[in-house]
C-alpha cells in the first residue's frame, strides 16, 4: 500500500524523523484556516496524490498569507495530476531551503537485503539523476537483520559525499528513517527532498512510503491508512468477504480456483473476446481458493453480479482437494442464496474439470439453473462467455 505524503509525514513524526508541521484539508476555506493556524509567514500548499512530480505539475505552491493559501488551494483542488484527481491538500509550514538531498531505502529482492540510495543532489527526478549521473547516487546495501544503525548511516553519508560537517546530523536522521522502514514493515521509504534549512536543520520535506500489505496482521494501525474513498467499492466489498478480487475494465466476470488458473482464464477470455463485436474482456480477477464452499461461491458471485459492467460470468474450476461435485453443490446453493437476496442472475458459463468432474457436471445439469450453461473445455467456455457478453 502506497501512502499519501501527509500519511508518510505523520508516520515519520511518530518515529522521530524531523518533519515540518502540516495540516491536511479538502476545501479552500479550510486551507486558509490551516495557514492561519500554522501562523508561519510562508506556507506551502501541496496536492495530496499518490504520484510523484507534483511540483512540476503545479501541485506544490507557496503562499504568503492565509488568503493566498486559500486561493492556491482552490486552484490545486480538483486538478488532475497524471490521472489522479486532487481531493486533499496539505498546508505545510514553509521551509527556508539551503540544500536539497535524496534518500531512499527499499527492498533489494535479488540480493536479499535492503538497499539505501542517497545523493547530495536531491529535489529533482531521481530516475534522471540515476541515468545521467549515476556516480552522484550512492548505493549501499543494508543487512535486514541489522538495519540502519549509526555505523551504517555513517557509511551511507560518506558514500554520498556529504560535507564533513553535515554528516553527523544527516546520519542521525537516516537512523530514524531506517526505524520507520523496519518498525512499520515498509518496502519503500523515500525522502525527496531531504533538506538542509538556512539555519542548518535537516528535515524530511517530502516522503513516499510503501507499506507491506502482508504485514497487516501485525500492524493493525495500517488498516486506518487505507484510502477508502479512492478504492473501488467492489474491491471494498470483496475485502470484507475475504475474497482475492481485483477489479478490471471489461465485462466478463471471472471466478476460478487458484491464482494461476484465474490468471490464465483472464488471458483466454481476453483472447476469445477479440473475435466478437465489442471485444469482451475480463471484468475482474477473483480467486476463490482451494476450499471453495457454497458461501465463498455465493460471496464471489454476489460481488461479480454487483458489477454493473458485467454482462456474463465464467466460472472456471479445476477440481482438486475440493472436488467438482462440491463446487457444483456450491454453485447451486449460491444461486439459492442470491435468489433469496433478490439478486438477479446473469448468463453464467461453467467449466468443471478435474477431480469428480462428471459428478459435478451431472449436479449442474440436474439443477437446471436459469441462464447457466456448461462447457467442458477452457477455450470453449471462454469463447461462449465472450459471445454471451458480446450479445448482451
Ligand atoms: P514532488 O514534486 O511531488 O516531489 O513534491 P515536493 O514536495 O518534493 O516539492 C517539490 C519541490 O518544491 C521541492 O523539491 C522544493 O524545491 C519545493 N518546495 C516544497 N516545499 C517547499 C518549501 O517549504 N519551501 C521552499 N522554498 N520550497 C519548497
Ligand atoms: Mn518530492
Amino acid at each position: 500500500m502506497d501512502l499519501y505524503e501527509y500519511q508518510a509525514r505523520d508516520l515519520f513524526e511518530s518515529h522521530g524523523v524531523p518533519v515540518l508541521r502540516g495540516i491536511t484539508v479538502t476545501t479552500a476555506e479550510e486551507a486558509g484556516a490551516a495557514a492561519k493556524e500554522l501562523g508561519t509567514p510562508v506556507v506551502v500548499v501541496k496536492a495530496q496524490v499518490k504520484t510523484g512530480g507534483r511540483g512540476k505539475a503545479g501541485g506544490v505552491k507557496i503562499a504568503k498569507s492565509p488568503e493566498e493559501a486559500a486561493e492556491k488551494a482552490g486552484e490545486i483542488l480538483g486538478m488532475d495530476i497524471k490521472g489522479h484527481t486532487v481531493r486533499k491538500v496539505m498546508i505545510a509550514e514553509g521551509a527556508d531551503i539551503a540544500e536539497e538531498y535524496y534518500f531512499s531505502l527499499l527492498l533489494d529482492r535479488a540480493n536479499r537485503c535492503y538497499l539505501a540510495m542517497c545523493s547530495v543532489e536531491g529535489g529533482m527526478d531521481i530516475e534522471t539523476l540515476a541515468e545521467e549521473r549515476p556516480e552522484a547516487l550512492a548505493k549501499v546495501q543494508v543487512d535486514p537483520l541489522v538495519g540502519i544503525d549509526r555505523a551504517k548511516a555513517d557509511e551511507i553519508v560518506a558514500a554520498a559525499n556529504f560535507r564533513e560537517e553535515d554528516r553527523a546530523k544527516i546520519a542521525e536522521v537516516l537512523v530514524t528513517l531506517g526505524e520507520v522502514y523496519a518498525k512499520e514493515d515498509a518496502t519503500l521509504v523515500e525522502v525527496n527532498p531531504l533538506i538542509k534549512t538556512a539555519d542548518g536543520r535537516i528535515i524530511a520535506l517530502d516522503g513516499k512510503v510503501t507499506l507491506d500489505g502482508n504485514a497487516e496482521f501485525r500492524q493493525p494501525h495500517h488498516l486506518e491508512l487505507h484510502d477508502i474513498d479512492a478504492t473501488d467499492p467492489l474491491e471494498i466489498k470483496a475485502k470484507e468477504k475475504n475474497l482475492n478480487y481485483v477489479k478490471l475494465d471489461g465485462n466478463v466476470g471471472v471466478i476460478g480456483n487458484g491464482a494461476g488458473l484465474v490468471m490464465s482464464t483472464l488471458d483466454v477470455v481476453a483472447y476469445a473476446g477479440e473475435e466478437f463485436p465489442g471485444k469482451p474482456s475480463p471484468a475482474n480477477f477473483l480467486d476463490i481458493g482451494g476450499g471453495a464452499n457454497a458461501e465463498v461461491m455465493a460471496a464471489g458471485l454476489d460481488v461479480i453480479l454487483g458489477d454493473e459492467q458485467v454482462k456474463a460470468v465464467l466460472v472456471n474450476v479445476f477440481g482438486g482437494i475440493t472436488a467438482c461435485d462440491a463446487v457444483a453443490d456450491g454453485i447451486v446453493q449460491a444461486y439459492a442464496i442470491l435468489e433469496s437476496q433478490g439478486i438477479e442472475p446473469k448468463p453464467l458459463v461453467v467449466r468443471l474439470d478435474g477431480n469428480n468432474a462428471e459428478l459435478g457436471r451431472k449436479i449442474l445439469d440436474e439443477a437446471n439453473l436459469p441462464g447457466l450453461e456448461r462447457v467442458d473445455t477452457m477455450d470453449g467456455a471462454a469463447r461462449r462467455v465472450a459471445e454471451l457478453a458480446s450479445q448482451a
